[in-house]
Order: C-alpha cells, then structure tokens, then sequence
C-alpha cells in the first residue's frame, strides 16, 4: 500500500510565482518514481506537500486515495519514511540516531538494522567520533556513514512510503554508488518518491518526471527519456 496521487497540483509560495502549475503523477503501491529538475524546479516542495510541511493551493495529494490534508502530520510521519541531502544526527549514539522516533525499538532491532545498513560497528559511537561507552576518541562519521544511520533509521522504521531527497548528491562517486546500492535494496517494494537533480542517478526508477518552470516536462522510463533526447 501507501500509493501516492499528485493530482493537477498547483502550489505558490509567493502568489506572484507560483511553483508548481498543474503536477499531476502517480507512484503506484511499491514503485519507485523519480522527480529530475534543475535546482528551484519545485522538486522538494512536492514532497513538502506529500508530508503536509505545506498544503496544496488546488488539485489534492493523496496517500491510498485519501486527501492529505485530512490526515494528521504525525499519522503522515508516521507512514512516511525520509532520506534527505546531509543526514543530521544528534549528538549521541549511532543506536540513539537510529532509534530516533521509535523509541519502543528493542536493541536487537536497532542492531540488526544498523547491520543491515553496514553501520554495525560504529553503534555505540557519537556521530563526531567519541565513543560513548569507553570515552575514547574514534572516527568522524563521514557524510556516506551519516547516510547509513539513515538507511538504518528507515529500514527500523519500515515506512510504506521513502522519500529520498537527493540522498546522494552530497557524496563523492564512489561512496554515492555504495549509498546508492543501500537505497536501492530499502525501497524496493515500498512506495518511494526520488528527487534527483540528474537523470544518470536514478536509471533504476519505474518511471522519471522532469519537472521545468512548475508542469511536467518531460516523463518516462530513463530508457525512453534517453532515446528522446
Ligand atoms: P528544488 O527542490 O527543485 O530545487 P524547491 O522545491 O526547493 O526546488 O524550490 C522551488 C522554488 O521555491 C525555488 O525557487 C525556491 O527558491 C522557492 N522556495 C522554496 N522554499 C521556499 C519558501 N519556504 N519560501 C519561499 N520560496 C521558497
Ligand atoms: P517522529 O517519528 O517522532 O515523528 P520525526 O518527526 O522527527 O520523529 O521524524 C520521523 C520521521 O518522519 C522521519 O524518520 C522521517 O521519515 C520523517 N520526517 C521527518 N522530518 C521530515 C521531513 N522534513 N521531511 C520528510 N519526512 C520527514
């Protein structure tokens, strides 16, 4: 479940320049489908109105056929699950970050899914490389790692619906494929919006929408946007 609906969306946050001018997409229960624009497309901003940071001027969002706005923030942030550009974490334990909105986590979840996201051994370790327990100085998580706490954040929670808001972009290529891979394995099966600022990251998305002065560009498979061009 957790199908997503942009329905001739309008959005402005000046009325004088509207942003969004009339999106209307699918992510089918499951499926991936990724959002490509120039930077000020209006990209994030639809995913603003997916977790009602905002509410859409007209058209409707909706999540299994119903309107977002008659749900609650928290049920949404509840359903929706996030991967943003810089992951920022607390000053405390990895385990601390993972947990983080899942307090009733048992540990042997947040262990398991610290492994699965292959930031196992840094569980008892701060962010800016002190180790809480033996108060020794260790490693600086570096910016790949901070994207692993949040794979594992996401993998714990098990959200139907992912947002990945450029998870990648802030890394260099070869942490990027390896973050990449992670992502590829936490949404599949799960409803997952991408934005993505280049075509070349998001070659495995069901569908691709390129979004330009505020309607919808050009959509397909990475295949067929590529034959067009
Ligand atoms: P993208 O994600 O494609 O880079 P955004 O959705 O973040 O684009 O932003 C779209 C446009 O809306 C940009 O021109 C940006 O400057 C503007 N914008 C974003 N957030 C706000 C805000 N809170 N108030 C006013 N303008 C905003
Ligand atoms: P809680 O689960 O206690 O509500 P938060 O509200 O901080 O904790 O975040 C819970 C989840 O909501 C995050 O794991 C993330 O999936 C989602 N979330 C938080 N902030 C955002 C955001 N800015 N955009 C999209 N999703 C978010």
């Amino acid at each position: 479940d957790g199908a997503i609906s942009f329905k001739d969306v309008h959005f402005a946050y000046d009325p004088a320049r509207p942003i969004l001018k009339g999106i209307s997409f699918d992510v089918p229960a499951g499926k991936t489908v990724a959002v490509v624009g120039p930077s000020g497309a209006g990209k994030s901003t639809l995913s603003r109105l997916l977790y009602r940071f905002y509410d859409v001027q007209e058209g409707a969002v909706t999540i299994d056929g119903q309107d977002v706005r008659d749900v609650t923030q928290k049920s949404l942030r509840s359903v929706i699950g996030m991967v943003p550009q810089d992951t920022v974490l607390f000053n405390d334990t990895i385990a601390y970050n993972i947990r983080y909105g899942r307090p009733g986590a048992s540990d042997a979840d947040v262990t398991a899914a610290a492994e699965a996201a292959q930031i196992g051994p840094f569980i008892r370790h701060l962010p800016e490389g002190f180790n809480a327990m033996v108060g020794e100085r260790g490693l600086k998580l570096s910016g790949g790692e901070k994207q692993r706490v949040a794979i594992a954040r996401t993998i714990l929670k098990s959200p139907p619906i992912l947002i990945l808001d450029e998870a990648t972009s802030a890394l260099d290529t070869r942490t990027e494929q390896e973050i990449q891979a992670a992502l590829d394995v936490v949404s599949q099966n799960r409803t997952t919006l991408v934005i993505a600022h280049r075509l070349s990251t998001v070659i495995s998305a069901d569908e691709i929408i390129v979004l330009k002065d505020g309607v919808i560009a050009e959509r397909g498979t990475h295949g067929e946007l590529m034959q067009r061009d």
